[in-house]
């Protein structure tokens, strides 16, 4: 019968205990000069060797030839130990042994003086599931116990154990195994074991073990048996079902750059996997972490391994400020815990909305740099309210449990019950550039979608100081494609209509001309009005963006250092033509 790794090398010596040689080191002194406890708390995560740790002490205590620090494993007490049918050794699950009686019994019994070895041992795990009784009737024995009797508790949450039993415990901490620690020791049994495994997907292991040797070892066990040929670290995320860093990676490149069409498509793909959405978070939320050490200055070294994403890692955290990074963090925990809630019965839309979100957030100037900038503007120039509806500013979590699907303000102005169908063809703009100081203009290269997207944030810019009235409409159509020079405005029909006004339009073209150094032209494409959910998400985070990027949404979000987690429009039926001004409330 094939048995498993996590039994075939449990370890038989203090030594051989991966990662707590601080505790080895501390007991084996003990026993060589015979100062050992009559009880011992064993504290720390589960399968990083609490269990392990008892028995090996247990057997250096009844050994033939011991007590000794190093249990010989061959004589009859040991191997009964090992083998868990000795009299003396006895090993309690306190889970399903917490009630009174149990306790009672296991004092009378401790009672008697052992069979064979020189001392009885009680090894309780999970102690800290007794009931109150159970712990009580332990207490008044570890208060007076009989000269042979020695226990050991164990358990993962020493808060729950009464501290009248603690105070009479000698205790010991056991540590999460760290990653590199046991991408060594399974680097080592593979060899033992003669697998073909790479480095790669033995960090992958350890970093899906999470401090724990048994859950790696389960891991390792399990891919062992089921590749072929060489394990990869593809097999570890296929095995575990979860996603490839390299995609947890993209995801993040394209927050950072904006995308939230790309960072969506990539969510989409992993989820039609059927990854688990909680999963997910889990690894988004891990690799963000390591963003935010590296951007708080922290050391490569304290970063988990990501195999080839490694790169992205470090060429993200170049751009990637503190506070962006504590940005994704709360948004992804936030996300997280309406999954854990189960707040939405579809847990991938709270996903699609807080990447979104961010990649809605990814251009935004950070807080700080905004009121550095606040400072040196003279006070005149913080632009006025333009009517355009106001986020939800400060407290980041206040509501988590609306359910924040950013919403284009409904259509306003200009009545013109049915939807005009296709836009005015655009004037062609021959405008000198630069009459007012602008940057000066880039060599004529074809413009890419990037750019027009940056081209559009900065007229949004320029529409709030000497166009709001159009700065309004602007808002609610957003940057489609690209061709030639010509940019491709989406929005519904209603959106597109008053772009009809040659007027209106000549102001935008010339502002980009102005801005880009050379005339480009403007098409509107109708915007289907039922699309699948990432996209519309997509374009609502453009949306969402587009606000973010408004000059007065900045000052509101400096001022309360506030984050955008909502933004909403009083919502109207789309087609409705009409509802001039008061759109624009804040919630
Ligand atoms: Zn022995």
């Amino acid at each position: 019968m094939y048995e498993v790794m996590a039994r075939r090398y449990r370890p038989a010596h203090f030594d051989d205990v991966v990662g707590q040689e601080h505790i080895a080191a501390t007991l084996k002194n003990a026993i060589a000069r015979d100062r050992v406890a009559h009880a011992y708390i064993f504290t720390g995560g589960h399968g990083c060797g609490k269990t392990t740790m008892a028995r090996i002490l247990a057997r250096a205590l009844v050994c033939k030839n011991g007590p000794t620090p190093d249990p010989c494993g061959v004589c009859p007490i040991c191997v009964d130990v090992a083998a868990g049918r000795d009299a003396d050794v006895l090993e309690i699950d306190g889970a399903s042994n917490n009630g009174i009686e149990q306790i009672r019994l296991l004092r009378e019994q401790a009672a008697y003086v052992p069979t064979r070895a020189r001392c009885k041992i009680y090894i309780i795990d999970e102690v800290h599931m007794l009931s109150d009784g159970a712990f009580n009737a332990l207490l008044k024995t570890l208060e007076e116990p009989p000269g042979h009797v020695k226990f050991i508790l164990a358990t993962t949450d020493p808060h729950k154990v009464p501290d009248t039993i603690l105070s009479r415990c000698q205790r010991f901490d056991f540590r999460l195994v760290p990653q590199a620690r046991l991408a060594a020791f399974f680097r080592s049994l593979a060899v033992r074991e003669e697998a073909a495994i790479s480095d790669d997907a033995l960090e992958a292991v350890a970093a899906f073990a999470g401090g724990s040797v048994r859950d790696g070892l389960v891991l390792l066990d399990q891919l062992l048996s089921f590749a072929a040929g060489e394990v990869t670290r593809e097999d570890v995320e296929s095995v575990r079902g979860v996603a490839s860093t390299e995609n947890v990676a993209g995801i993040f490149t394209r927050i950072a750059r904006g995308d939230a069409r790309g960072a969506l498509a990539i969510v989409d793909e992993v989820a039609s996997r059927g990854t688990n959405v909680g999963d997910f978070l889990d690894q988004l939320i891990a690799f963000g972490r390591d963003l935010m050490l590296l951007a708080a200055g922290g050391k490569e070294e304290g970063v988990a391994a990501y195999g080839p994403a490694r790169a992205e890692l470090f060429e993200l955290a170049k751009t990637t400020d503190l506070e962006s990074a504590l940005l994704y963090l709360d948004a992804l925990a936030a996300a997280r815990t309406r999954v854990r809630s189960r707040a939405l019965t579809n847990p991938l839309v709270a996903l699609e909305m807080a990447v979104a979100r961010l990649a809605g957030l990814g251009g935004v100037t950070p807080v700080s740099r905004i009121l550095e900038r606040l400072g040196q503007l003279p006070a005149a120039s913080v632009p006025a309210p333009p009517p355009v509806p106001a986020p939800v500013p400060a407290p980041a979590r206040a509501e988590p449990d609306r359910a924040p699907v950013p919403r284009q303000p409904a259509p306003d102005s200009v009545p013109e019950p049915e939807p005009a169908p296709a836009p005015a063809p655009p004037p062609v703009q021959e405008h000198p550039p630069a009459q007012h100081q602008q940057p000066p203009a880039p060599p004529a290269q074809p413009l890419t979608k990037d750019a027009a997207i940056d081209l559009w944030s900065k007229l949004l810019d320029m529409a709030a100081e000497r166009h709001p009235a159009d700065l309004r409409l602007m808002l609610r159509i957003a940057v489609d494609d690209v061709s030639g020079d010509e940019i491709i405005l989406t929005g519904s029909p209603t959106r597109i209509e008053p772009w009809n006004d040659a007027l209106r339009l000549k102001r935008l073209t010339d502002m980009a001309a102005e801005t880009l150094g050379r005339p480009v032209r403007f098409s509107f494409r109708e915007r289907a009005a039922q699309r699948r959910s990432s996209a519309r998400a997509a374009d609502d985070a453009q949306a969402e963006f587009n606000l973010a990027r408004h000059p007065m949404v900045d000052t509101v979000r400096s001022l309360f250092d506030g984050v955008i987690v909502a933004c909403e429009a009083a919502e109207r039926a789309e087609p409705e033509p009409d509802s001039v001004e008061e759109d624009g409330e804040a919630r």
